[in-house]
């Protein structure tokens, strides 16, 4: 337990409703006492109470605010210890003068970035994947990802993690067995129970590794570039995603000269969008530029979405573009689907079987759902729920599970291999390690500390 209490501003920064002020310590209740004029005195109220007061500069009695302040004594906090809540009126002033106040008196001093969470890991009440799971979610930029960070904060991915590492327990604890007591007909069994454990696991962590790309995926967004021939609606369709009128969207082909990125959501999908200038070859020297890089767009995106026109016929760009997307994630919109339809979807299918063809009107809004699904099919399998399913969307976390996988396939091939017992039991161990580091469980202190340096102020 720590002995010294903290404060920090708890919510964002900036104009809000109202923010919140957090004390957490052992003498977070009697500290703020003296602050908060209340019907019920602080030190007398009961925990996850919550009461109008007024805030007091105890010197001179006078008052600075009106607030709402709760108190939740230890351990049933999220720090586990003693936390006084006060709301106070949003705004940087109003907050920083209360703040100001509470640390004036020497009892509070200002938490560290992270140092909240910190504690709530130090005292037991979340571990260093939830932990990280926090910082995830303060800085998620979509909805889905949230969601996902909040699965992990729940515990969806240590509650696996510790299911996994307590079967390699029972691996080790039975390789024990047989080193302390060797005797041929149980070291065939013992052979046979390290290939069967370790197989399981092995599978299980695959699973997980095969979740954090689409963790990644959520995190980072799709990089996923809009191509087309001029005039087809792509800037449209930006202008559409983004909700906003940034590209320069314009009646003459080619006018949009640059690489635009913008970051939005389809159906809670973030993308990382790239609206590029056209494809077609062009002697204009000034479009030349968007179209190279354009080009490196088309290249480096891991989706492309093709945008045709379904009021004209199928054009011969159209075709050379439809065939540069062969064997690439792509979906095809047909676009200006209000609009009388001239162009052969059957061709289109032809060149480019597989993949999905959505018919879309940008001018009119309509499609989206259709888009986001098809994009929904071609990352994640289709669903869009991520359900009870434990997320990887942690770097950290992905590559502790690479190593564990490598240990357990040691593991396995050792036994092949008829290696001793005692040098297999190490493969198994280091699996067994290197899970616990996701969760903390056998993390070192340095390790600890760097990750609660990256949080931000009043977590
Ligand atoms: P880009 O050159 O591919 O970026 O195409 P733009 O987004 O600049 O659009 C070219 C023209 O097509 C503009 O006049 C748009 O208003 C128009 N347009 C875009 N989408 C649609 C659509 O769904 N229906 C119709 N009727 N017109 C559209
Ligand atoms: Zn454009």
């Amino acid at each position: 337990m720590h002995d010294d209490t903290i404060a920090a501003i708890a919510t964002a920064v900036g104009e809000s409703g109202i923010a919140v002020i957090r004390i957490s310590g052992p003498s977070a209740i009697e500290a703020a006492a003296p602050y908060v004029r209340a019907k019920t005195g602080l030190k007398d109220a009961a925990t996850h109470t919550v009461q109008y007061a007024k805030i007091v500069d105890p010197a001179t009695g006078e008052a600075v605010d009106e607030a709402l302040v709760t108190v939740m004594r230890a351990p049933r906090s999220f720090t586990a210890e003693d936390v006084v809540e006060i709301s106070v009126h949003g705004g940087i002033v109003p907050v920083r003068r209360v703040l100001d106040l509470l640390l004036a008196g020497g009892g509070i001093r200002l938490a560290e970035p992270g140092e909240f969470t910190r504690r709530a890991f130090v005292n037991g009440r979340i571990d260093l994947a939830q932990a990280e799971a926090v910082m995830d979610l303060i800085r998620s930029k979509s909805e889905r990802a949230m969601k996902v960070a909040l699965k992990q904060v729940e515990g969806a991915l240590s509650r696996k993690i510790g299911e996994l590492r307590q079967r390699l327990i029972e691996l080790l604890a039975h390789l024990e067995v047989n080193i302390d007591y060797p005797e041929h007909d149980v070291e065939e069994l013992t052979s046979a129970f390290i290939r069967e454990r370790s197989g399981e696991v092995l599978a299980e962590i695959r699973q997980l590794l095969k979740s954090a790309n689409e963790g990644r995926i959520l995190r980072e967004g799709i990089m996923t570039a809009i191509v087309g021939r001029p005039n087809v609606g792509k800037s449209s369709l930006l202008n559409l995603l983004a909700g906003t009128e940034r590209a320069i969207v314009t009646d003459i082909p080619g006018t949009t000269r640059d690489v635009i990125e913008e970051y939005v959501t389809v159906s809670g999908i973030p993308l990382r969008l790239l609206d590029t200038a056209g494809i077609r070859e062009t002697f204009d020297v000034v479009e030349r530029i968007g179209v190279e890089r354009s080009r490196s767009a088309l290249t480096d995106a891991d989706l492309l979405l093709i945008v045709l026109n379904r009021s004209e016929p199928l054009h011969e760009d159209d075709r050379t573009l439809l065939g540069q997307a062969a064997g690439r994630q792509a979906v095809v919109i047909l676009n200006k689907s209000d609009l009388p339809a001239k162009l052969d979807e059957a061709e289109v299918r032809k060149l480019l079987p597989g993949t999905a063809i959505v018919p879309m009107s940008v001018k009119e809004g309509l499609g989206m759902d259709e888009l986001g699904q098809a994009i929904a099919d071609l990352f994640f399998g289709g669903k869009l729920e991520g359900g009870e399913a434990a997320y990887v969307s942690n770097a950290r976390h992905a590559a502790l599970l690479k190593q564990a996988e490598q240990a357990l396939v040691d593991a396995i091939e050792s036994t092949d291999a008829g290696v001793p017992i005692d040098i297999v039991q190490i493969d198994v161990r280091t699996a067994w390690e290197r899970l616990g580091e996701i969760t903390g469980d056998t993390a070192g202190e340095s390790l600890i500390d760097q990750i609660f340096s990256q949080f931000c102020l009043g977590k």
